[in-house]
């Protein structure tokens, strides 16, 4: 190849002579820190004494492993079929969650916002929100808008139910184009609030006429309710295990095609979702299986008061264990047995696991990540030997933990771990430091407290960043449980093979 195609990456492109002189040449204007004194400080960030301040600190977050509430709402949005997310706030505000979806599902995000500026935040968000409610629905022609709202625009007190009725009397909308709409305040709670605030408002929305719940008609189906989740292999895994089951269901709120779409050469805004007449009959389902319990507590509390539903609500099912008991919670709502092509894979992953049991037996792990991950990963580590150590929940309250102890509590490889709730990345590097793991569990932000440790991380939550379609394949159910074993003890036979020396090098392992 011709040195003019070549495209550098930064690694190699910053270690050339001119931005080496560069940033010596910058150093003068900088004031910067003498070689001698970031070298002790890196060395005082790996003591005892550190991790003692460091748990201590109380006015600051440092790389918290969560994101912000409208951002659990637009995920919630983009669920049902032919809905436009909008948010009630800033441009910046959506570019960034726009941004960080699209750079997790490498897919683009429609999303759009009432791009409230100074004016705004002085004079209130009302002739945004009907401007941006006429604009939107005429230019990208939705069948319905999700509305949730930004710091600036709860600091200010907009009213969104009274801004919405002025945008219908004003003709911006019809009278009877759905509006559900989500407080979604950021300085509290986190993306799994968001998301659990509008699917609530959603549901109640398609299901309520003058706040009672419309007529309810058996449909012979269950409802499944998804939570705030990124993988698109999941939603995948969970229709095959239903279609092989011969169970009717309604996702409510499947989001995995607007963010899977097919390249076809043609751009459409809104792929897939749960129809919006589904969800509206709902209500006459059996009943209605969580597939997470955090991101979903105001969903389930409505749909027990409101629609009188039996709720069986559970942690991310990886694992087999985890697995089995999501079976028989469809199987106790549907009556269907549980198939033998589902016993079979079963039996598969249990004899994958006793094959790679040598190499995870007693392996020390660090985890990181949202409360029902978590629990799910934990589970899935105490079948298979592993050693959960650290785990850090920034978004954990002491439900979860307390929930997270008895599991661990459960199990002889748990008796080491210790749960941190609320407490971000910065501890866990602490944590990495001075008591230190065979290998990580967690998202691309854990990165950096990972590279600092010396140890491998295995990528499983949200958001991942640096790799690639890892979203696209199941870690739920038996299928998804041999993809985390893989993804797993293939990191430590890597990590296995880099440390070996020559005569351990072996091709066997
Ligand atoms: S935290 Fe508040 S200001 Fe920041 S992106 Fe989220 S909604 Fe916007």
């Amino acid at each position: 190849m011709s040195e003019r195609w070549k495209t550098k990456d930064h690694n190699t492109l910053f270690q050339e002579k001119r931005y080496l002189e560069q940033a010596e040449n910058k150093q003068q204007y900088e004031a910067a820190c003498s070689v001698q004194q970031i070298a002790e400080t890196e060395a005082f960030l790996q003591t005892a004494e550190y991790a003692e301040k460091n748990f201590n600190r109380q006015a600051a977050t440092i790389n918290p492993a969560k994101a912000c509430q409208p951002l659990g709402a637009v995920l919630a949005g983009l669920g049902f079929a032919d809905t436009l997310p909008f948010v009630q706030g800033s441009q910046g505000c959506v570019a960034y969650f726009r941004s960080h979806f699209a750079r997790h599902f490498k897919e683009p995000v429609p999303v759009v916002s009432s791009s409230m500026t100074e004016d705004g935040a002085v004079f209130g968000g009302m002739r945004n929100l009907i401007e941006g409610l006429q604009n939107c629905t005429a230019l990208y022609k939705p069948k319905m808008v999700a509305m949730s709202t930004t710091c600036m625009s709860e600091v200010i007190g907009d009213d969104l139910k009274a801004f919405i009725e002025n945008a219908r009397m004003e003709g911006a909308i019809a009278e009877d184009f759905p509006v559900p709409f989500a407080n979604t305040p950021s300085f509290v709670g986190s993306h799994l609030d968001g998301y659990d605030n509008m699917m609530r408002s959603i549901l109640s929305y398609l299901s309520e006429k003058d706040n009672d719940l419309q007529e309810k008609l058996p449909t012979g189906k269950i409802n499944i309710v998804p939570g705030f989740e990124t993988y698109t292999g999941n939603f995948a895994e969970l229709k095959r295990m239903l279609n092989v089951m011969g169970v009717e269901y309604t996702i409510l709120g499947d989001h995995s095609d607007n963010f899977d779409s097919p390249a076809t050469g043609e751009y459409h805004y809104y792929t897939g979702g749960t129809s919006l007449a589904d969800a509206a009959a709902a209500p006459g389902a059996k009943g209605t299986i969580l597939l997470q319990k955090y991101s979903t507590k105001k969903v389930k509390k409505y749909l027990e008061k409101k629609w009188r539903h039996e709720t069986m609500a559970t942690f991310v099912p990886i694992g087999v264990r985890a697995t089995d008991k999501l079976l028989e919670s469809v199987k106790q709502l549907t009556g269907k047995k549980i198939p033998q092509e589902l016993i079979d894979e079963r039996g598969r992953v249990v004899d994958a696991m006793t094959d790679s049991h040598a190499y995870l037996h007693g392996k020390r792990v660090a985890l990181a990540g949202d409360p029902d991950l978590l629990l799910g990963l934990i589970s899935f580590c105490l079948e298979v030997g592993l050693e959960p150590v650290h785990i850090v929940c920034t978004n954990g309250d002491k439900n979860f933990a307390a929930e997270a102890e008895e599991l661990l509590r459960s199990s002889p490889y748990g008796v080491e771990g210790k749960v941190y709730a609320g407490k971000d990345l910065w501890h866990m590097r602490s944590l990495l430091l001075t008591d230190p793991v065979d290998f990580a569990i967690g998202s691309t932000h854990m990165k950096f407290s990972a590279k600092d440790a010396g140890i491998p991380l295995v990528r499983i939550g949200f958001p991942i960043f640096d790799r690639h379609h890892m979203h696209r394949y199941p870690i739920i159910g038996y299928q998804g449980t041999l993809n985390v074993l893989t993804l797993i003890v293939n990191t430590l036979l890597q990590q296995l093979d880099d440390d070996a020396p020559d005569h351990s090098f072996d091709t066997v392992r």
